[in-house]
């Protein structure tokens, strides 16, 4: 049987007690977006996937443009449909943020469209046990160019998955820097599994574009980062087998 208890407070405790549940209040307001994303992360707890493929932007959202209106939008959309079929060819389940043009911002209802489409996908690489998200990326100064691949800042895992995946990529593209690179900022790299941020080149780069614009070219990208994502799947599997006697 539960009791119920009224407390009633002197005057001036009264308005401590006031005082303290407004700073409890502000601090969960804080607190507010990491507990979204443990939310979002709990809800999707079950693992579908072996792994997950986020072709950047889509609908709306067209992502770089470069010149002559060419979207990246499409460019990474066509990558990793390749990359999807080369994938499930090696019998792995292949999860995909997107499989046409549109964006994700449908999976969560809160925010602004941007912010539910960056959150759709976050929840959707919780579901895999490995992820990848593929973009092209543009500045303003057009000498740029070349593949980066950005992974979360003091992950270990997340950095010898990009290290693998590096050392296939620059077997078919010109590399930005010779080294894969740390970030804190980028939601997605976040998530549970292991995830990788990848520019496949700059759109602002005329010679990065052309190669973007040859469908021989995105088949040679789709297949080298297929072979990393296998090369760091079957390397990690190593790592958590038991050594033989
Ligand atoms: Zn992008």
């Amino acid at each position: 049987m539960s009791r119920w208890y009224i407390i009633i407070l002197p005057k001036k405790l009264g308005w401590s007690f006031l005082i303290l549940c407004c700073c409890l209040i502000l601090l969960a307001w804080n607190q507010a977006q990491p507990l979204v994303l443990f939310t979002l992360g709990l809800a999707s707890s079950d693992i579908i996937y072996d792994i997950m493929l986020d072709p950047g932007h889509g609908g709306i959202d067209p992502g770089a443009i470069g010149q002559g209106d060419l979207y990246e939008k499409y460019y990474v959309l066509d990558i990793v449909l390749q990359m999807e079929k080369i994938l499930t060819a090696k019998g792995l389940k292949v999860g995909l943020t997107r499989d046409h043009d549109r964006d994700v911002s449908h999976l969560v209802d809160e925010g602004t469209r941007h912010r539910r489409d960056l959150l759709g996908r976050f929840k959707l690489m919780n579901q895999a046990r490995v992820g990848i998200s593929i973009h092209a990326n543009a500045t303003k100064d057009p000498k740029e160019s070349g593949a980066i691949v950005f992974y979360q800042e003091g992950n270990y895992l997340d950095r010898i998955y990009a290290q693998i995946v590096l050392e296939e990529l620059e077997r078919v593209q010109v590399l930005n820097e010779r080294r894969v690179i740390p970030r804190t900022t980028l939601l997605l790299l976040k998530a549970k599994p292991p995830v990788l941020l990848v520019e496949v080149g700059f759109m602002s780069n005329p010679a990065d574009l052309a190669k973007l614009g040859d469908p021989q070219f995105r088949t040679s990208v789709a297949q080298a980062l297929s072979a990393g994502i296998l090369n760091f799947i079957s390397w990690r599997s190593g790592e958590q087998s038991e050594p033989n006697p």
